[in-house]
């Protein structure tokens, strides 16, 4: 059980006990007949039933099934991309750029009127939400017209030429401090834009997150400045032979960010697949963040993620979906799944806290969100299902709640609903 409350602070509010036969605080072990004590959004205690019972005679009781944990954290998503289903994944003998060639084409095209996009990319949120994330990293080109309290939203910029760096600079330098701002990628955004959004992200405290060697492709570009990004630059003009990079000691995308002095604690590197176990070691002595958007690299070919190797050396990832334009669906129970199916070797006690505490890390959301423990906020979510009922112990409950996709029943508490308004 955790520590306990002052009398003071227990006795001079109205305390609420949600009571479940299974709670997973994640950042202690899965309780059996347990209890979170409430009191004004935030947890007061964690425990057995019986003993939180005992310490806070006057609560108000509630009793629900299944498993009480915290609320899911998505790291990366592009919510204006949500109505962009039907680009398909690379075929056999095309590559990673064939893909943004036709999201670019889709995108282009402008089919789909503004607010449609928004309409839709305002379903899908709600959609996140009834499937229990509860925060989200939203990364889009076009600023939202609404927002929501539990999406934390980056304008992403990028231009590849010393010309559009001129232009996005000058677009920088009119954005009011408000509107938080990051880049695209390194094969898309030259350092001088890539340092300047750094820079701002760290004066405004906001995270900085980057697609960081999503595809081969891309060190092949920083190492030989050949292969698919070459030709895909070219054929846009955008060509300015910044590539290869010549002092990297060997091709890395992670190599490269050191170069550039933009490893640090508030960089998200998001998808980090093709990484050496150098550039691991990188990400965690300047402790950065790593997004994992398995779902979305299944479906684009991109490879696995060195998870296991990330893990050695300490770091702990947070997971993503990604696009509608890059996932057959944006589902992070699947993702969880995905993990599983891809790393028998991880536990699922690690998985779930990639989706919750990693993701709040990630986001710099971790001081409130992402664990069941005494001052976080009460973000709680309630999921049941039939195979949940016949978990034996907490080993099997975690497996299933990880390993099983979305539960059949998901709600949230009622007391912590307006997180999501
Ligand atoms: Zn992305």
């Amino acid at each position: 059980m955790s520590s306990l409350p002052s009398i003071t602070s227990a006795a001079s509010s109205i305390v609420t006990l949600y009571r479940a036969p299974w709670v997973v605080p994640v950042c202690s072990p899965v309780i059996k007949d347990g209890a979170v004590a409430v009191s004004n959004g935030r947890i007061l205690a964690v425990g057995r039933n019986c003993l939180l019972q005992a310490q806070f005679v006057n609560a108000e009781i509630k009793n629900y099934q299944g498993v009480l944990l915290p609320g899911l954290v998505n790291a990366h998503i592009h919510l204006e991309l949500s109505a962009f289903t039907d680009i398909a994944p690379p075929a056999s003998g095309q590559s990673f750029c064939d893909w943004i060639r036709s999201l670019l084409q889709v995108r282009q095209q402008g089919h789909l009127e503004p607010a449609e996009l928004a309409r839709v990319a305002g379903e899908t949120l709600q959609q996140q939400h009834a499937t229990g994330v509860g925060l989200l990293l939203d990364i889009g080109n076009v600023l939202p017209s609404t927002s929501a309290s539990l999406v934390t939203f980056l304008l992403e910029l990028l231009g590849p030429t010393g010309k559009a760096e001129e232009q996005v600079l000058a677009r920088l330098a009119a954005l009011p401090d408000t509107v938080a701002a990051t880049a695209h990628a390194p094969y898309s955004t030259t350092a001088g834009i890539m340092t300047a959004l750094k820079h701002r992200a760290d004066r405004l405290g906001h995270v900085f997150s980057l697609h960081v060697a999503e595809s081969a492709d891309e060190i092949e570009l920083l190492g030989s400045g050949h292969g698919c990004f070459r030709a895909f630059l070219e054929e846009r003009d955008a060509w300015d032979h910044r590539f290869p990079v010549p002092t990297l000691e060997s091709p890395g995308t992670v190599e490269y960010l050191d170069h550039l002095g933009l490893l640090a604690a508030n960089l998200l590197c998001v998808h980090c697949v093709h990484v050496s176990e150098k550039e691991v070691q990188l990400l965690a002595a300047h402790n950065c963040k790593v997004c994992l958007c398995p779902g979305s690299n299944r479906f684009l070919g991109s490879g696995i993620a060195p998870v296991e190797l990330m893990l050695r050396h300490g770091l702990l990832p947070a997971i993503g979906t990604d696009s509608a334009a890059s996932n057959v669906e944006l589902d992070l129970w699947r993702e969880m799944q995905i993990l599983h199916e891809d790393h028998s070797q991880v536990s699922a006690a690690l998985i779930l806290s990639m989706a919750t505490i990693g993701g709040a890390q990630a986001i710099g959301r971790d001081h409130d969100f992402g664990t069941l423990a005494p001052g976080r906020k009460a973000m709680l979510l309630n999921v049941d299902s039939p195979a949940l009922q016949e978990a034996q112990d907490g080993g099997q409950l975690l497996d299933i709640l990880t390993g099983s996709g979305r539960p059949e029943s998901i709600g949230w508490i009622e007391e912590t609903a307006e997180i999501g308004s």
